[in-house]
Order: structure tokens, then C-alpha cells, then sequence
């Protein structure tokens, strides 16, 4: 068995990045700039946005936090997305998700102009990608990809089984694996899937991305497969100073040693995640998409 080192992978790309930012600024352009819209409070919210500035920062991007409070306006915010649409020193905005209950999150991912969707959620850039067009991808589904291609996993005529049909991993992930390029014969699993251990079983690429920590057991795994899990729960730890540790949807221990390839929780997906996240600001810097 093989580790994928998420970790290490996101790490060399960001080397890349800053390589890239240098020549860019080094002609004369301005460097890539990304913003962040954060509404209230929420721990694991505050966290993910303080992580992306962090990465921009790293990488030589500029950044921006717009903070709002919990009872802000749903107009308010659709008037400061409007207002970073027109912002000609701005390549790239995310709403952080998810918002107060009183907030049509789907309106707001609407209205933001598809060539800054760098999160990849406006039904524009989704439509892109299902028919294959240049657009920007969500983050946790090109991350995986990333790590696939440069793991040389070899993927056509495979069966790829996902477990999960999110519209920000398994439905995204599934129309990736089918793309021509990669040419994975594809399952996309859920709740209401029968025979699903058979199912994982058969598959010589397995993602994992449902949320249920554990869930993906040895006998769900066939000898020889890779297997992606992006589950990411809290869990209580009294070893960790916060109290909690991560616990991804795959039994790590078990299943290790009947695959060839395998992403550890922490340090596989979620640092390609936040990587991703910096590759779309900088195609939204570059292109135009
Ligand atoms: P989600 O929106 O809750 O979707 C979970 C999906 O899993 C649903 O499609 C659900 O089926 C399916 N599912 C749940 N229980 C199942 C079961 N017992 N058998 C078969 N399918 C089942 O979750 P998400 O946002 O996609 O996230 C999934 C996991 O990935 C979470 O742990 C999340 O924290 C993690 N995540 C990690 C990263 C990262 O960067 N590492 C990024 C994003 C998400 P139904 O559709 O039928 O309900």
C-alpha cells in the first residue's frame, strides 16, 4: 500500500503558485486577488475562511474578508456581491458557506458573475463542466483529481465507485471521472443504494464522501483499489487541545492494507481542497473563464 500524501501534493503546488504569482508580478500585472464573504460566527466557518487567507498569503496572492453579522440582510449581501462582480481589482470571490437560515444561499451562489465563482458552484460553471467546457470546478472534486493525475493512478475503462451525490463532491466528482480525459466507467452511490458493499467491492476506485465516519470497511474494499476518502467529521478527543479530531468515512486501519493507494484523514483531501481553491484564483487572474 501507498499513502497519498495530500499534505505533501498541496504543498509543491503551492510552490508552483508562488512561482507563478512571481512571474506574473514580475511583468507588471497585479497579483491574483481573492475575497471572502463570511456572515456570523460559526466556529468551523471562521476556521476555513482564516485558512484560506492564511494560503493566499503563502502563495503571494492579496486577499480580502468581508464580514457580516448573522442578522445581515439578505438585500445587503446581494448588493456587495454585485458590487465585488464589478470590482476590476478583484479576480475571485466565495461566499462561505453555510449561511443563516434566513439567507437564500442558492440566490447568493446565483448572483455572482460565473467568471469569479472560484468556489465553481453557480449553475453556469457546473453546466460547463458537465458538457466539458473550461470553468472553475469545485474545490474538494478537482483537488481529488489533481492527486489521481499525479499519483498516476491509472483511470480509463476503470469503475470508479463514488458514495455520495453532493452537488460540492460526489455529483461534481462523478461527472469529472466521466470526463473523456479520464475515462472512468462511474457509480454514483446513496442512501437509497441497494447492495452497496457488493458495490464498493467492485470498485477499483472507491470515494468515500458521505459524511459517516467508519463507514467503508474492509470487506467493502476490493484487493488492489484506490481508495479517496474524503469524509472529514468532528469527532470528540481528549488527545487533541481542541477537543475534537477529524475522522474520515473510511476505516483506515483495516482497510490499508488491501489497497494499493489510500488518503489518510488528515492530510489527504482537505489540503487539496484549500489548494484548489488558489489554482481557480489564479486561472480567474489568467483567464477568462
Ligand atoms: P452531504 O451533503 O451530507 O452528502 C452526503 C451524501 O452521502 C449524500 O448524497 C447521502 O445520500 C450520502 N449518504 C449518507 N449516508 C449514506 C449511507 N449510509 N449510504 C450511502 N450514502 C450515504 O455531504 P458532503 O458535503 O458531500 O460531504 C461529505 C463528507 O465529506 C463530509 O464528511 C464532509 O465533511 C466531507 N468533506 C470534506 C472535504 C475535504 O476537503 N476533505 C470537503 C467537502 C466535504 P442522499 O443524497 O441519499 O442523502
Amino acid at each position: 500500500m501507498q499513502l497519498i500524501d495530500g499534505k505533501a501534493t498541496a504543498k509543491a503546488i503551492k510552490g508552483e503558485i508562488r512561482a507563478e504569482v512571481e512571474e506574473l508580478t514580475s511583468g507588471g500585472q497585479r497579483p491574483p486577488h481573492l475575497a471572502a464573504v463570511l456572515v456570523g460566527h460559526d466556529g468551523g466557518s471562521e476556521s476555513y475562511v482564516a485558512f484560506k487567507i492564511k494560503d493566499c498569503e503563502e502563495v503571494g496572492f492579496r486577499s480580502s474578508l468581508i464580514r457580516f453579522e448573522d442578522d445581515v440582510n439578505e438585500r445587503v449581501l446581494l448588493e456587495k456581491i454585485n458590487e465585488l462582480n464589478n470590482d476590476p481589482e478583484l479576480d475571485g470571490f466565495i461566499v462561505q458557506l453555510p449561511l443563516p437560515d434566513h439567507i437564500n444561499e442558492q440566490k447568493l451562489i446565483e448572483a455572482i458573475d460565473p467568471g469569479k465563482d472560484v468556489d465553481g458552484f453557480h449553475p453556469v460553471n457546473v453546466g460547463k463542466t458537465v458538457i466539458g467546457l473550461p470553468s472553475f470546478v469545485s474545490a474538494t472534486p478537482y483537488g481529488i483529481v489533481e492527486l489521481l493525475k499525479r499519483y498516476k493512478v491509472e483511470t480509463s475503462g476503470k469503475n470508479c465507485v463514488i458514495v455520495g451525490r453532493s452537488n460540492i463532491v460526489g455529483r461534481p466528482m462523478s461527472i469529472l471521472m466521466s470526463q473523456k480525459s479520464i475515462n472512468a466507467t462511474v457509480t454514483v452511490a446513496h442512501s437509497r443504494t441497494r447492495n452497496l458493499e457488493e458495490l464498493c467491492a467492485s470498485a477499483d476506485i472507491l470515494i468515500a464522501a458521505l459524511g459517516s465516519p467508519g463507514f467503508i470497511k474492509a470487506n467493502m474494499v476490493k484487493e488492489g483499489a484506490v481508495v479517496i476518502d474524503v469524509g472529514t467529521t468532528r469527532v470528540p478527543s481528549t488527545e487533541t487541545k481542541s477537543g475534537f479530531r477529524l475522522r474520515g468515512d473510511v476505516v483506515f486501519d483495516e482497510v490499508a492494507s488491501k489497497c494499493s493507494l489510500i488518503t489518510p484523514v488528515p492530510g489527504g483531501v482537505g489540503p487539496m481542497t484549500r489548494v484548489s481553491l488558489l489554482l481557480n484564483t489564479l486561472k480567474a487572474a489568467k483567464e477568462n473563464i
